[in-house]
Order: C-alpha cells, then structure tokens, then sequence
C-alpha cells in the first residue's frame, strides 16, 4: 500500500523539520555559521559553505517544494532576486512571452535590466490563451504569467496555457504570490516553475523579504542551486527562520484572509460610494467560474473604484485601522493607491490599457476581526 498524503496543514508543520537529532529541539535552529568544519580532504556532512547551502534553509526549501507539490525550492533574498534568478536558464537570444499586467518590477527587471543582455519580451494578454499560442516564437523558451493580476484581479487558465506552452515545448512558471500554495497550485496544472515573493503571503507576518523558486525538473534544483552558488543571492539563515514559523500558521490564516476577504468584497459591492469592485470570489467577477475550477478559495486581495484620485485620497486619509501602505499578504489590512504607488512608473497610458483608474484602490484584507475593518472603511468612505 502506497503511503497516504499528508495534508496541507501537518506538512507545513513537518515536512522539512524533523526534530533535531542531538536535542530534540521542535523546531530547526537558525544555523548562524557560515562554514563547516570538514572531515578529511573531501568529507563532509553535506555542508560546506552556507552561500552554496545551509540547514535551516534547506528545512525551508524542502518544505516549500512539498507545499507547492514540486520536485525542489530554491530561497532568495528577494522575489526580484528569485525571477532573476528564474532568468539565468536563459540566454542572449532567447524570448519570453509574458502577461502584460504583471507586478511593476518584474516588468521593470525585464524591460530595463534583462533586455540589456539580449533577452526578449513579448507582453500579451494571457486571459485569452490563444495570445499565447501567437506569441510564441521559434526562440521562446519560457512563458511566465501572474494569475490573478494585481490590483485587477484578472485570470488565466493555467492549465490552457500550460497545454499550449507544452506543444511547443516551452516552460511555464506561474508567479502565485497572490494565491499561497494554500489556494492555488499550479504545478498540478501543469506548470512547470513557480515563483513567490515569499514577502507577501508565505511569510504573512510583513516582516521579512524572500522569493522562492519551485521546479519540477531534475535540471531545475541543478540549476537554482547552482545560480545560488555563483550569483550569491541567497536567503539568510535568520530570513528562512521566520518563513519556517510563518508558513506552519499558513492554512489558517489563508482560511481567516479568504473569510474576511469575501466579507469585505461583498460589502463594498453594496457600498453606494463604490462605483465596482474587482474580486474573483464575486458571482459578477468575469472568471467565477475559472476562479473556482482554479483556486481552492479566493484569497483576500480585492480592488474597488471610487471614481476619482480626490475621492480615493479622501478616504485613504481617513484609515485608522487599516493602513496605506504598499505589500501584502500580512496580517495586518493593508491598503494602497496603484496609480500613484505600484503602477505609477507605467504612465497613464499603460494604466488605461490595464483599466487601472486614479479612483482605484487596492486592499490586502487582514485577519483583524472582520467588523473592525468594515467599521474603519465605512467612517473612511463617508469622507469620499
Ligand atoms: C512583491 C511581489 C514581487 C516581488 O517580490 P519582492 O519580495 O518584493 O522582491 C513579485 N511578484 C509579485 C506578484 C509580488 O506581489
């Protein structure tokens, strides 16, 4: 008999964390050194150096592949760090088909940085599939996508689009910062990569940067750990400490975001002041359906228009519980303006092809008790 399947939560506790054989201690320690002592001339322990490895992050690394049902992770000191990172499979010559509607630096990375060493880009609508299929070119080697978009909340089908990369034999890495491994797993899809600013969700607690790279590949652990090695970096000890407590709380704090979310989506949708709101989990949402096919819950990142920047500053003035600031993904509500914060450097012209307004705003719902957060938007939208 094959062994049965842990679920979520007990591997998000366990895996990758054995208790420590010496002590016993429940929880892996944070290895603060930065090398090891060697047996003999080539004998080890199966660490060397803590650029190249280290044992609290590979505790962290062994858990974020099982949570993402991959083959390997790789930690970085950074999202930004972990699609460069991501980008060294590549080399001069060959192109990328991307969403047009990504996170700012990651278009930032690709436009101003990468193109410089002669990768190419092509930015398409990945709602429709089929913008793929055009795109790719006899040179493409990877697609990568951000399902749902931020601040729209817009999809794409991964396992469309996975089927069309597939046929020409071209990866695809799906960028799931927005949905946690909790709510969405792309691997299971048919994505071969996946990617996380572990800053947001994964950590949860908006103390601390990181990105991690999941593959499916024998040549995707060879070659992330080797960009680990050479590029340096890396994801400290103390950094992968913090993400090992943040992630064992995962699944219930995804329950309480995607509890609140749904509350506050709802309420906001009968607001008078509100001119629409952007949510997968609304029955009015354009992709519902894909919504539920795709993602096991709807997560608590949401934007709604309140018709102009005057109004939006009005009422962003006013938060007291809830605060404006950009990231995401903590426990705490957090609240941003995309036109002048994450979506400023796109100009209004790339604003408007996205449908990103002044009036727009952007919320990551906390797991604060859910009256508390209604109440502070609604004395906050009375100024609007
Ligand atoms: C924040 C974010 C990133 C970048 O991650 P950092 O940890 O800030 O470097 C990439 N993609 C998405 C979707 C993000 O929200």
């Amino acid at each position: 008999m094959t062994e049965r399947m842990k679920g979520f939560s007990t591997r998000a506790i366990h895996d990758g964390q054995a208790p420590d054989p010496v002590t016993g201690a429940v929880n892996v320690p944070i290895y603060a050194s930065s090398t090891y002592v060697q047996q003999e001339i080539g004998k080890n322990k199966g660490y060397e150096y803590s650029r190249a490895s280290n044992p609290t992050r590979t505790a962290l690394e062994e858990n974020f592949a099982s949570l993402e049902g991959g083959t390997s992770a790789h930690v970085f000191a950074s999202g930004m760090a972990a699609i460069t990172a991501l980008c060294t499979m590549m080399k001069s010559g060959d192109h990328v088909v991307c969403s047009d509607n990504m996170y700012g630096g990651t278009t930032r990375l690709f436009n101003q940085v990468l193109t410089r060493y002669g990768l190419e880009f092509t930015y398409v609508d990945t709602f429709d599939a089929k913008n793929v299929d055009r795109a790719i070119r006899a040179n493409t080697k990877l697609v990568h996508i951000e399902t749902p978009t931020n601040p729209m909340m817009a999809l794409t089908d991964i396992a469309e689009v996975a089927d069309i990369c597939h046929s020409h034999s071209v990866e695809l890495s799906v960028d799931n910062t927005f949905m946690s491994p909790y709510f969405q797993r792309p691997i299971e899809f048919g994505a071969d990569l996946v990617m996380h600013s572990t800053t947001k969700f994964l950590n949860g607690h908006s103390d601390g940067l990181g990105g991690v790279l999941i593959g499916t590949k024998p040549e995707h652990a060879e070659t992330f750990a080797f960009v680990q090695k050479c590029t340096g970096g890396i994801l400290s000890p103390f950094e992968c400490w913090l993400l090992l407590r943040g992630v064992k709380t995962l699944a219930v704090r995804m329950r309480q975001h995607d509890a609140n979310g749904r509350i506050v989506a709802d309420w906001l949708n009968k607001h008078a002041k509100v001119r629409s709101v952007f949510y997968p989990g609304l029955a009015d949402h354009p992709q519902h359906d894909l919504a539920k096919r795709q993602m096991s819950g709807f997560g608590s990142m949401l934007s709604f228009d309140l018709g102009s920047l005057e109004a939006a500053n009005r009422m962003l003035k006013k938060l007291k519980v809830c605060s404006l600031a950009e990231s995401l993904g903590g426990v705490e509500t957090l609240i941003s303006h995309p036109a002048s914060m994450t979506h400023a450097a796109i100009g209004e012209e790339g604003r408007r092809k996205l449908g990103i307004t002044d009036g727009l705003v952007r919320v990551s719902v906390g797991i604060e008790d859910v009256e508390d957060i209604l109440a502070d938007l609604e004395q906050a939208l009375t100024a609007a």
